[in-house]
């Protein structure tokens, strides 16, 4: 089994999602695939909780935006006798579950810290929930999951972490056993513990999401598919000479991406490297190229220098 995350410009247009479809129908294991929300659509919902906070109603305006934003695109991939469900789940999800939230912001003055929070929580999480309900429209016979049902975060003294023994059992009762070829969940969003309530991981969390599931699932392999052809020596928008490097240790990957690399979300290294799963960094709009193999160094192979 192999859990295959696509991030948002993967998702994000009716191309990058003909070629998604391509690349999960190639594959000839068992995978999970996780998705983020559409390209640009969290900055969206953030910006709408941000203005909802503030008792400005203009966020209502940017709802049907919203709507049309993912009807486009359900109109140009998913097959025509579903795009009627796969549009009803949209609509409801917008314009009943998300706008609740942000009226419910909107019209208090007196919400509770953890009572905005969770709301805003709840807000954000709708992109991967839209996402994830088109993605599962266009791939036949996958089977979606909901990844606040099995994703479980807590809180200690720096703040929320993966509560990795609820998170352990709930996944293996999600997914071990279940032969379904193609799976499809969402990354990033998460639930509390104890509470229930909506939580995330981070802004770039979805690779975390990914990584949890492919290290508690002993995966095959982890493969990150992106927007650039993996990781390069030297950024390479400021470098034209940049080199793509074709592999690299966990270490190398953890210190690129400490120092802002942004090709992968920093905590996303230590749970795949624990157990020696191989990541793949991909890219969605260059499938045929090589990518990046982060991993145990096969031993026949030239370790890249520090
Ligand atoms: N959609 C979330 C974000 O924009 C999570 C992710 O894309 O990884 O931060
Ligand atoms: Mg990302």
């Amino acid at each position: 089994m192999r859990v295959m995350k696509f991030g948002g410009t993967s998702v994000g247009s009716v191309e990058a999602l003909r070629s998604v479809k391509q690349i999960v129908e190639a594959t000839t294991t068992q995978v999970i695939v996780v998705v983020s929300a559409l390209s640009g659509v969290t900055n969206r919902l953030v910006e709408m909780t941000r203005l909802a906070t503030a008792h400005d109603t203009s966020y209502e305006a940017m709802l049907p935006e919203l709507v049309e934003r993912h009807r486009a695109i359900i109109e140009a991939v998913v097959p025509r006798e579903s795009q009627g469900s796969c549009m009803r789940v949209v609509n409801t999800f917008i314009n009943e579950s998300l706008s609740s939230s942000l009226g419910l912001l909107a019209a208090n003055d007196t919400l509770a810290p953890e009572m905005a929070e969770a709301a805003a929580d709840a807000i954000v999480s709708h992109g991967e929930v839209l996402s994830s309900a088109i993605v599962a429209c266009m791939l036949p016979r996958c089977k979606p999951h909901f990844a606040p049902a099995f994703i479980h975060t807590t809180d200690d003294a720096e703040g929320r972490i993966v509560d990795w023994a609820d998170t352990e059992r709930l996944v293996l009762k999600e997914f071990k056993g279940d032969l379904t070829r193609v799976h499809v969940t969402q990354g990033f969003i998460a639930a509390d513990s104890r509470s229930g309530v909506k939580t995330t991981l981070g802004r770039g969390g979805s690779d975390y999401t990914a990584a949890i599931l492919a290290a508690i699932l002993d995966a095959e392999a982890l493969e990150i598919w992106t927007d650039v052809d993996g990781f390069y020596d030297k950024d390479p928008r400021a470098n034209p000479d940049a080199k793509l490097l074709p592999q690299m240790t966990y270490e190398q990957a953890q210190a690129l991406c400490d120092a802002g690399a942004k090709v992968i979300y920093p905590p996303t290294i230590a749970p795949v490297a624990q157990r020696g799963i191989p990541v793949w960094v991909k890219n969605t709009f260059n499938p045929g190229a090589p990518g990046t193999r982060i991993g145990p160094i096969p031993s026949d192979s030239q370790v890249i220098s520090d």
